[in-house]
């Protein structure tokens, strides 16, 4: 039987101790975050679900996209609701279909991101609800090497049962009813309980940098600190799609009731604002108000308040 791996603080180097930064772990997620939504990966990754959906629940393109958003709503994502409602999807089937043909060519190597992370001196670790194969290619396509992070924190990581094959040795007849085909992602507590428990470190010392505001808000509920990736509104109306305004919304709830946020969160433009916004990860003091960053530390009051927003996504 396997077991799982022990906890990152308790093999990871510890340099930085003795630093005067408040954090002692990054957990970073990787779609959009450690790269731009805007580059067309995410469109492209939608439609690839859409596409699996209307070959294998053999709807149409149209009701295909409803589809999707019904299963992200209903079950936080295309895979979860297939298994609930009684497929046979091998987690492998679908994530060849819609992340293995993906135009990884989009993704450019970003020398600034591999300095910026290698400058990091506290452990990192990759928290993706990708596979393991996605979170490799777009790291390579990137230029970040895979042993930057501590840990990998994945699809395969968070639903191991879901790789057992449960049918009888040599039967190719239906899997047993009682099979669990639960799908543990984020923004789930299950999987933000066990990034917690993997990482191994105080919450409350953790960073975790996302692009998603439901994951945001699961990060705060079990008290890590938390860093909301998202671009800034542009001057454009054709950059105002909607995987724009489904990803960003926060930006736009001018209305409706906001609660008092807490000094400990951050909204980036991107991640190269990292060291920007957050100096404190190296142990530098927060620049205080104003300047380049002062609207970012305005918006990043309003961050308790998007606990109820329900973003569309894969
Ligand atoms: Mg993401």
């Amino acid at each position: 039987m396997q077991h799982p791996p022990p906890p990152v603080a308790s093999v990871a180097v510890m340099e930085f101790r003795g630093s005067k930064s408040p954090f002692d772990c990054l957990l970073l997620d990787l779609d959009d975050t450690l790269y731009s939504s805007t580059i067309g990966i995410r469109q492209a990754c939608k439609k690839n679900i859409e596409d699996f959906l209307a070959s294998k629940c053999g709807v149409s393109e149209g009701r295909a996209s409803a589809l999707r958003v019904e299963h992200f709503r209903s079950h936080g994502s295309s895979l979860a609701g297939l298994l609930a409602l009684g497929y046979d999807v091998h987690p492998d089937e679908y994530h060849s279909f819609v992340h293995g043909r993906l135009p990884y060519e989009l993704i450019r190597p970003d020398a600034g991101l591999r300095e910026l992370l290698l400058s990091i001196p506290q452990p990192k670790i990759l928290f993706t609800n990708s596979d393991r194969q996605h979170a490799r290619r777009t790291l390579r396509r990137l230029g970040v090497e895979e042993d930057c992070f501590h840990r990998i924190i994945c699809f395969e990581t968070m639903n191991p049962h879901l790789f057992k094959d449960e049918r009888e040795a040599g039967s190719s007849g239906p899997l047993p009813a009682t099979r669990n085909v639960e799908v543990i992602l984020k923004p789930s507590a299950a999987a933000m309980k066990m990034a917690v428990w993997l990482a191994g470190f105080a919450p409350h010392r953790t960073l975790f940098v996302d692009d998603n505001e439901r994951n945001i808000a699961a990060g705060k509920a079990i008290g890590l600190r938390t860093a909301l990736v998202i671009p800034p509104p542009s001057p454009s109306p054709a950059f105002l799609g909607d995987s724009y305004i489904e990803q960003s919304h926060v930006l736009f709830l001018k209305v409706g009731k906001r609660e008092r946020t807490k000094e400990d969160d951050y909204l980036l433009d991107s991640i190269s604002e990292l060291r920007q916004v957050i100096p404190e990860i190296w142990g530098e003091q927060e620049k205080k108000g104003g300047g380049e960053h002062g609207a970012v530390t305005t918006m990043r009051r309003d961050l308790d308040s998007i606990r109820e927003t329900t973003p569309i996504g894969a």
